[in-house]
C-alpha cells in the first residue's frame, strides 16, 4: 500500500512538472530520484487534473470505495479563480460521476447564477470522492485518506477564493470543531487562500430559513470575486 501511494505521489509530481526530488542526509542535500523528462510537463491544468482523475479512479484507500459506482473527482474550470468544496457525492453523483447534479446541484447552480457566476467558471469538488453509505457524514479517517487528492486539485488549480459548503467541509479544511454558524462569521485563510464558509445546498433544501444567511454569505463572496476580475 505504501509503495502504491508513493508511486501515485511520484506520478503526481511528474505530471506537475517536478523532475528532481532531493532529501536531506545529515547536512547535505542528495538527489535521490530523477524523473524522466515528461511529455506532461507542459500540460494544461485540465490535462493534469484529467490524468490524476484517471490515476485515482480505482482508489481503495478507505472503505468508501465499496459503495462506489462512479468516482466523483470534480468538475468545472481548471483555471477557476473560485473553488467550491462540498462534503461527498450523493446518489445521483455516484451514478453519473459528476459533482452536484441532483436537487442540491440544481440549487447550487441557481445560487451561483444569483451572484452572476456560471458553473463552468468555477471548479467544484468534495472532501471525499466516493459516496458515503446512506449519505452519512464521511468519517475522519475517510476524510484524511481522501485529503491528498483535494490538496493536489488545489495545487493545480490555484484558486484565489474558496467556498466551503457545509459543516463537514469547513471542519475538515479549517481543522476546526466550531459550529457552522461560528465559522460563517468571518473569512479564513487556507494555504494563503481567502476562504468563505456557508451552508451546504442540501441543508438549504431542508431548511428554508437558512437561505437568507446563505445569500448574505454569497454576496460577500461576490464582492471579493468581482474585485479579482
Ligand atoms: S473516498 Fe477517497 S480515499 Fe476513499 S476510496 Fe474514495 S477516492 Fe479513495
Amino acid at each position: 500500500m505504501v509503495r502504491k501511494e508513493l508511486e501515485q505521489y511520484l506520478e503526481f509530481l511528474e505530471i506537475s512538472g517536478i523532475q528532481d526530488i532531493y532529501f536531506s542526509k545529515k547536512a547535505s542535500a542528495e538527489k535521490v530520484i530523477t524523473a524522466k523528462p515528461s511529455a506532461f510537463v507542459s500540460n494544461t491544468k485540465g490535462q493534469k487534473l484529467e490524468a490524476l482523475q484517471n490515476a485515482y479512479k480505482d482508489c481503495q484507500k478507505c472503505e468508501l470505495w465499496r459503495g462506489r459506482n462512479k468516482f466523483v473527482y470534480g468538475n468545472g474550470n481548471p483555471d477557476a479563480k473560485l473553488m467550491l468544496i462540498g462534503e461527498g457525492p450523493g446518489a445521483e453523483e455516484n451514478a453519473t460521476g459528476q459533482v452536484f447534479v441532483g436537487r442540491a446541484g440544481q440549487l447550487l447552480t441557481k445560487m451561483l447564477h444569483a451572484i452572476h457566476l456560471r458553473r463552468d467558471e468555477v471548479y467544484i469538488t468534495n472532501i471525499v470522492k466516493c459516496r458515503p453509505p446512506n449519505n452519512r457524514d464521511p468519517l475522519p479517517q475517510e476524510r484524511a485518506a481522501c485529503m491528498p487528492y483535494l490538496l493536489e486539485q488545489l495545487a493545480i488549480i490555484q484558486p484565489e477564493l474558496l467556498l466551503l459548503m457545509g459543516k463537514v467541509a469547513a471542519n475538515t479544511i479549517l481543522e476546526s470543531r466550531d459550529t457552522l454558524t461560528k465559522m460563517r462569521q468571518h473569512t479564513h485563510l487556507f494555504q494563503g487562500i481567502k476562504t468563505y464558509v456557508t451552508y451546504h445546498p442540501s441543508a438549504l433544501l431542508r431548511n428554508e430559513h437558512w437561505k437568507r444567511p446563505a445569500w448574505e454569505d454569497l454576496q460577500m463572496l461576490q464582492r471579493d470575486y468581482e474585485a479579482l476580475t
